[in-house]
């Protein structure tokens, strides 16, 4: 079944921001009898639009604008297109309202799942649909991680929409309403674009505005901030570690009505802090009709994302590991605490603070490798806590010499995981994983063949 051509008809939307979601925005309105305008500040970003009609926005008989979830509205400053709607009463609507705007016009009645917090939502939102999908479910998952929210299929009644939420997306929202709906945990991020960290919080509790009391919040309580909330809403409580509704005790993932799954077997969710992302997509998925079993299951046969603790392969007993998202110093600690030995490859374009905060990791790392603009900047840590390292410049050669060290005992465990944002080197950090992954799999497949 698909949306009805004449869903939006008579409707008029203007799409600013030609990225992903803008594009998959403008062609399904498109394609739903909205008369739609596109337009990207960009010439590349419009030349990847060609097939829509481009023009700046005419503000006047707007049904509504749509707008990049990167184009701010309020903070730090709105984009000049969102000050002249505000002027001319056009409302700033998101894709994941028209789309549930859309889904209940077509006459279907799907559930809509969402998950937000700062750290944890692809992982949560996938094993989500991941486990739904074990049950049988529908259960298509989308918005920030993967496919936009308009570019889903028209569910039938029993399915669930599985939708990553990013605070962007929040601000933004004012209809869907999220029969399940998850807030992971909350660490300040993003200031810049909320005002302050309370701006920050206020956005993401809007995931559970319009939720009914036969509805399902779920909330983390490892972060003070998120346990508060908690508190508060009175919500189903999850933790990576300690007693909660839903929480991680060690390898056991437990409930407070039993326990759910061997997380020893759940190869791509390492880490308490992936035991709290278990928990939450537990919660939801039994709320949203999985059974005990399938939870069990899809835990142990999830099979991770892409460049978030990537298991590539191993040879000679030396495991790749590929963690190219950790884009800053907390998520590589969250690696770190993963192995008691590795060979660690940092680098990149540093965070404030570079990698200070992991010191308490310093004697897990047998040698590190160095890349990009910034490795000067963590090496200086590193000599001052007595860490062997070297800069080697590259991907390349940080590959290559972690490979040679690694043959000689230094440790089993080959892990890509910068600290840094890509910028410099690569055109994001999902180009900087393709390669690794790609330079781990030569290596390999030289063993095997060998
Ligand atoms: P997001 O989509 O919120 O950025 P991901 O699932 O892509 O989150 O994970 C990104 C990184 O965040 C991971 O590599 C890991 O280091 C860290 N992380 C994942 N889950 C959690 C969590 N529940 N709490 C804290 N950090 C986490």
């Amino acid at each position: 079944m698909n949306f009805s051509p004449t869903t939006f008809a008579g409707r008029r939307y203007a799409i600013h921001g030609l990225g992903k979601m803008g594009r998959a925005a403008a062609r399904a309105l498109l394609a739903m009898g909205a008369d739609v305008t596109a337009w990207d500040d960009s010439l590349a970003a419009r030349k990847a639009a060609l097939d829509l009609r481009l023009v700046q926005p005419k503000l006047k008989g707007l049904s509504g604008l749509v707008l990049a979830p990167g184009i701010p509205h309020l903070l730090p400053e709105p984009h000049p297109i969102a000050v002249a709607a505000r002027k001319a009463g056009v409302p700033i609507v998101s894709d994941v309202d028209l789309l549930f705007e859309a889904v209940r016009a077509n006459g279907s009645m799907a559930r809509f799942a969402g998950i937000t917090g700062t750290n944890g939502k692809s992982t949560t939102t996938a094993l989500l649909a991941h486990i739904l999908a074990t049950a049988g479910r529908a259960a298509p998952a989308g918005g920030n991680l993967g496919t936009p929210a308009l570019a889903l299929p028209l569910l039938q009644g029993e399915g669930t929409y599985v939708l990553e939420m990013s605070s962007y997306m929040l601000e933004r929202v004012t209809q869907v309403h999220f029969s399940a709906a998850c807030l992971l945990n909350i660490a300040p991020d993003h200031i810049d674009r909320h005002g302050d960290i309370a701006g920050y919080i206020a956005a993401k509790r809007r995931i559970f505005d319009r939720q009914s009391r036969s509805d399902l919040a779920v909330i983390g309580i490892d972060d003070p901030d998120a346990a508060q909330l908690a508190r508060m809403m009175n919500a189903v409580t999850i933790s990576g570690e300690k007693p909660a509704d839903f929480w991680g005790d060690g390898a056991i993932l437990r409930s407070n009505t039993g326990d759910l799954a061997d997380l020893s077997r759940a190869r791509a969710l390492p880490g308490a802090h992936n035991a709290q992302n278990a928990a939450a997509a537990a919660a939801m998925a039994l709320y949203l009709g999985a059974d005990l079993d399938a939870v069990a299951r899809g835990i142990a046969t999830y099979p991770g994302l892409p460049h978030r603790m990537e298991f590539v392969g191993a040879a000679r007993g030396i495991s790749f590991v590929n963690d190219s998202k950790a884009t800053n110093a907390d998520s590589t600690a969250r690696a770190l605490a993963c192995y008691d030995r590795v060979i660690l490859i940092a680098g990149g374009t540093a965070k404030e603070g570079g990698i200070e905060s992991l010191t308490s990791f310093f004697p897990r790392i047998a040698r590190a490798y160095l890349i990009g603009r910034d490795a000067p900047i963590l090496g200086k840590t590193l000599a001052e806590h007595g860490v062997a390292h070297e800069h080697v410049g590259t991907l390349e050669n940080a590959v290559a010499a972690a490979w040679t060290a690694a043959q000689t005992g230094a440790a089993p465990v080959i892990l890509l995981s910068p600290a840094c944002a890509s910028w410099d080197q690569f055109t994001g950090f999902d180009a900087r994983g393709d390669l690794f992954r790609s330079l781990a799999q030569v290596l390999i497949s030289g063993e095997t063949a060998a």
